[in-house]
């Protein structure tokens, strides 16, 4: 029996995306990345596994991957170099965004819709990103400064009807 192996390589085209990570709820950078496989019997490459593009988390240890489909690359790529034109300062950040919401990219529009909240860690609840805690349980969001839970600037108050005495002549 030949050893058999199969080599797994990942290309990095850079980033494309600034957004809050709905795996580890941090606020990271999307990179288009290229998964491929080769197998490999004493080391001659005998079958090429082929590549597979997506947007991966560049989080330490998370490992968030998003599978693009084959006629996302163009537009993935666009977004790779309309990002690193935001960064060099050549774009504003709003001529990004407005240029990244023209894009056929289904991917990256969900992922940052999906960036707009967080899961509450105790009862699954997606929470708009403005709020600092669970609208539904009240567990703070992961991830957050203890600085800005004392602040609590962004919480809601309580509606009156909620936090008023009951009264005994009401039925
Ligand atoms: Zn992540
Ligand atoms: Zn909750």
């Amino acid at each position: 029996m030949h050893p058999i192996h199969i080599n797994k390589a990942e290309r990095d085209f850079g980033a494309c995306l600034k957004a809050v990570c709905p795996h580890c709820q941090n606020e990271t950078e999307f990179r288009l990345r290229m998964r491929s496989g080769a197998l490999r019997l004493v080391g001659i490459v005998v079958a090429d596994l082929g590549g597979c593009y997506g947007l991966k988390c560049n989080g330490s240890g998370c490992k968030f991957w998003k599978d693009l489909k084959d006629d996302e690359l163009a537009p993935a790529q666009t977004a790779v170099r309309l990002y690193s034109e935001m960064v060099a300062g050549e774009l504003s950040t709003e001529a990004y965004a407005k240029s990244l919401d023209a894009l056929d990219f289904p991917t990256i529009h969900a992922l940052r819709k999906e960036a707009a909240t967080w899961s509450c860690p105790a009862c699954a609840e997606k929470v708009p990103l403005t709020m600092n805690g669970c609208w539904k349980c009240s567990s703070p969001r992961p991830g957050l400064a203890k600085s800005e839970l004392a602040a609590g600037a962004d919480r809601p108050p309580v509606p009156y009807a909620v936090t008023r005495p009951s009264n005994p002549w009401e039925q």
